[in-house]
């Protein structure tokens, strides 16, 4: 293979030698689904031949204007005359024509977003071959009509309703109801009344090359009809589906498609050919079963348009004349498994009786079904842990920890469908994927209701909730998209009747209605649909999901703690397998009823009135520390001492306002008026320009020593009186936003002080590490002289993200983020996944922290602790810990476990 070779060949020559010049770790040149044709081929399963055009020659047909770089023409050319010659027929031959399929295929599966043409080759002259062939005119009229409607929509952009009205005219002039009881006399004149469609719909001046005797045609020149065929495949690469596709993905706009040329095989040639997709294993819950669906003389996308209703797999061995092929189907699932050492999903055709696979790739499926699988292959033997570990995508997890229908909840089953996708949903009815993306974008959940979906549908499906279709079964377009995106979705719930127009559906046999906006339940686990606002409950680790959690733990360096503020989330923490608490907020605790005691704190000059609320404040927060720290009895827990600006417990200033006006206008008491008057300008001189870089934190500490000092003594107090229970209580104290050492070493004297008053008091031994957040880059650089005062360093990433890009999150996130990630000024939201500046100041920021104190421990405690991607960065880093929502645990744990084997594995690539 030469450097810039453009094209490739698979399958069998002439002579039946394997002539494959690709494989299946070559998907960046030829795409996933022809590297996996080549593989197929290779293997010895039964592919038509074909060849495939590189990827790169899409993206230099993009730089190039969309014209065909040099010299890429004449090498397609000479690759079709060799197919040609490979198969003895000639495209376009009026004796005996050669037919093939144009189909795109990406590095990256990216389903129903590309477009394929079949059946390419045929017109007026090659189709007389066709019937001549085959001796079976209506099987070439319905291919030479397929071929029509297909180029017409896919490559010429023309309407699709169009051929689908022609057709039932058609069947409404003959009386019949089925496309299959059309004759082949009423084919050829569909045939006549499509080319007609396509001359009135394609337009003269974009199309000159099209245009005979002063009208557009259907082109008749096979060359002029691939050309445009690839172009069109080309062109689909940037349209806008597979643009939205690929920004969901986070898959690169410069990798281009692959187009793929490939023999027609039918399985629309009468009752012994048949078409179908399937899994090698249950892709929704990982059974080791057969799983999918065929039809009987029916070709290519019959199946998952959903316009038949197809039979199960399992049953293709019983039917007669598809027995033999149904049997070499199984032995192709094993053979297929133990190649790729993972499960399956494949296309195949029967052409009067004779099986040919026409795709493979690894298969999409559930969390539920990618642990069974894993599990199972490790049994099987056929992988180890480590991979099993490795093939678990965290974030796919969470569709395990999607809500469920409560047990208790009682509810009406309206309707019925498929269990397409698992995990429960609840929002109101919408009937459009405009209308979904609109109730996304006002903040409403939405259910959106479709009789099928198609690609059009991706944004809706993306805002939405849930799905639910009437129309498809498990591998129809509704059901993969979803799975795909761990929405849940419930697909062929056909006894529901959808009035898109009127934005409403009735249930078959009933009066009942959904509206658009009625709440509506959907439970994509067990296919059922609810009328009304169903509670959803979040279900438990158990099963599978446990023992690849435990396998990730044997692997993972990193330690997972969890970030709860109260005893319920705690408990569901060490649930949830957390080694402790990286981050308990107080300000959490100041909230409700609390409220009012901490604004008298903030608001009184009076000393006394000050003591009382410390106190009062003293006696409840004492009460939360000795539930939290119950609750993770023997496992560490980080207490925050007050982070946030105090006029955030104050009310809003302008209510207050708005308040004086009006008792003003009422003439109220003067006394009354005074107080709240003092009261605003009060609450106003509290106010900052800028509060997020202003008093808060340790600033607060040093300015209100008595605040600090009051909760260092109720963590201290209910240490000791659990100590005295018998338990094992180990509090950690944490400072926030410290920027220079001495308000550091300030703020740990006072802390050590009062821990020795609380030792003495209950004369018990406090063993209390005091350490600090690491949010601010002056802290970060400085790094080895605040180490010196303190046990441990906990990144606060969230803050050290706005301080070290100078950004507000809460005004970027809405405002520019999005608009920076469209123009790709930036590849990611930095406050998802870190930025790699800000890993560099936790690294740095490390690296200086074991100098100043080599005994200290490392953590992380933002939102990313529970990021996948910025999971590997910390394990990189070497921290010791990360700590994430209670939620996302288990996720962090895996991606620990993963980061830990992709290092081990790097280690030994480079050996
Ligand atoms: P997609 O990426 O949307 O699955 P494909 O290229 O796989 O598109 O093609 C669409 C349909 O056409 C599939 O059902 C496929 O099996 C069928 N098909 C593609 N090429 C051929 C062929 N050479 N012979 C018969 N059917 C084909
Ligand atoms: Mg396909
Ligand atoms: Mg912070």
């Amino acid at each position: 293979m030469s450097d810039n070779q453009r094209v490739f060949a698979f399958g069998k020559d002439f002579q039946g030698n394997n002539v494959t010049e690709g494989n299946k770790d070559m998907k960046a040149t030829l795409g996933g689904k022809g590297a996996n044709l080549a593989e197929m081929a290779s293997i010895g399963l039964p592919v038509p031949p074909g060849f495939t055009i590189s990827c790169q020659t899409c993206m230099d047909y993009y730089h190039n204007n969309n014209q065909f770089p040099d010299g890429a023409l004449d090498e397609i050319e000479k690759y079709r005359l060799d197919l040609e010659e490979r198969i003895g027929k000639r495209i376009g031959d009026a004796e005996d024509p050669l037919l093939v399929s144009v189909r795109s295929g990406a590095p990256f599966s990216m389903p129903g977003m590309m477009d394929t043409v079949l059946n390419l080759g045929l017109n007026d002259l090659s189709i007389q071959g066709l019937i001549k062939q085959t001796e079976n005119p209506r099987f070439a009229w319905d291919s030479y009509r397929r071929f029509i409607q297909m180029f017409s929509k896919v490559v010429m952009d023309v309407n699709g309703d169009l051929f689908e009205n022609a057709i039932t005219a058609k069947k409404i002039t003959r009386g019949v109801k089925g496309d299959n009881e059309l004759s082949a006399e009423d084919l050829e004149s569909l045939v006549a009344e499509f080319k007609d469609i396509f001359s009135a719909s394609v337009s003269a001046d974009e199309y000159p090359e099209l245009v005979v005797d002063g009208a557009v045609q259907f082109p008749q020149d096979p060359d002029m009809q691939l050309n445009l065929s690839i172009r069109a495949v080309f062109g689909s690469w940037m349209n806008d589906r597979a643009q939205l596709y690929r920004r969901q993905n986070k898959i690169s706009d410069d990798l281009g498609t692959a187009v793929n040329v490939q023999a027609m095989v039918f399985g629309n040639k009468g009752e012994t050919s048949a078409t179908g997709v399937a899994f090698t294993r249950n892709p929704a819950n990982g059974e080791n079963e057969f799983y999918g669906d065929y039809l009987v003389n029916a070709q290519g996308e019959d199946v998952v348009a959903g316009i038949r209703n197809t039979s199960p797999i399992a049953e293709l061995k019983e039917v007669d004349g598809l027995q033999g092929a149904g049997q070499e189907l199984e032995e192709v699932f094993k053979i297929l498994e133990n190649h790729y050492r993972d499960m399956c999903d494949i296309e195949f055709t029967i052409e009067q009786g004779k099986l040919w696979m026409l795709q493979t790739r690894v298969g999409k499926r559930t969390a539920q079904a990618a642990l069974h699988i894993a599990i199972c292959m490790v049994e099987e033997g056929l992988i180890t842990k480590e991979e099993a570990v490795l093939r678990i995508d965290p974030a796919q997890l969470d569709q395990l920890l999607h809500p469920q229908f409560d047990k208790g909840a009682t509810y009406d089953v309206v309707a019925k469908g498929l269990n397409a996708s698992p995990g429960a949903a609840v929002g109101e009815a919408v009937f459009s994927a405009a209308d979904a993306v609109s109730a996304a974008a006002l903040g409403n959940k939405c259910v959106l209701i479709r009789w099928e979906t198609n690609p059009d549908d991706l944004a809706g499906m993306v805002a939405a909730e849930g799905i639910l279709t009437s129309h498809g079964g498990k591998t129809s377009h509704a059901a993969v998209i979803a799975r795909g995106m761990g929405t849940p979705c419930v697909c062929g719930a056909e006894t529901l009747k959808i009035d898109a127009e009127a934005k409403q559906a009735t249930i078959t046999g009933t009066d009942i209605v959904i509206k658009e906006g009625d709440m509506v339940s959907i439970d994509g686990t067990t296919g059922i649909v609810v009328l009304g606002a169903v509670d959803l409950v979040l279900p438990e680790l158990t099963g599978d999901l446990d023992t690849i959690l435990e396998w990730a733990d044997g692997f993972r360096r990193l330690g997972v703690r969890a970030n709860a503020d109260n005893p319920e989330d705690a408990q569901l923490s060490r649930d949830f397998g957390a080694a402790g608490i990286g981050l308990c907020r107080t300000e959490h605790m100041f909230l409700g009823d609390r409220k009012s005691i901490i604004q008298s704190f903030i608001l009184t000059d009076d000393p006394a009135a000050r003591d009382q609320a410390l106190d009062d404040l003293l006696a409840v927060q004492t009460e939360d520390f000795y539930g939290m720290f119950k609750a993770m009895d023997g496992l560490p827990v980080v207490v925050r001492l007050l982070d946030p600006p105090l006029h955030e417990f104050l009310d809003d200033p302008r209510s207050l306002e708005v308040e004086i006006t009006k008792l003003e206008h009422t003439g109220a008491e003067a006394d009354v008026l005074r107080t709240k008057r003092n009261l605003l300008s009060r609450i106003d001189s509290m106010t900052e320009m800028n509060p997020m870089l202003g008093l808060r934190g340790v600033r607060l500490a040093i300015l209100n020593p008595e605040l600090a000092a009051m909760q260092v003594r109720a963590i201290a107090v209910a240490t000791a009186r659990l100590i005295k229970e018998g338990f094992n209580p180990e509090p950690e104290i944490m400072i926030p936003l410290v920027s220079v050492t001495p308000e550091l070493e300030t703020l740990r004297g006072e802390t050590k002080a009062v821990l020795a008053e609380v030792a003495s008091e209950y004369g018990v031994e406090l063993n209390i590490q005091i350490g600090t957040m690491i949010e601010l880059p002056r802290a970060a650089v400085t790094a080895d002289e605040i180490a010196k005062h303190a046990d441990f360093f906990s990144f606060g990433t969230n803050d050290l993200t706005q301080t070290t890009f100078g950004f507000s999150r809460d005004d970027v996130e809405s405002k520019f983020i999005p608009r920076y990630l469209e123009r790709k000024i930036i590849p990611y939201n930095p406050f998802e996944t870190v930025d790699p500046g800000v890993a560099k100041l936790v690294k740095i920021a490390s690296e200086l922290g074991r100098e100043g104190n080599p005994g200290i421990t490392l953590g992380v405690c933002g939102e990313h602790g529970g990021d996948p991607d910025s999971v590997m960065t910390f394990h990189e880093i070497g921290l010791d810990y990360v700590s994430c929502s209670p939620y996302r645990v288990p996720l962090a744990r895996l991606a620990a476990g993963r980061a830990a084997l992709a290092e081990k594995h790097n280690a030994s690539d480079n050996r």
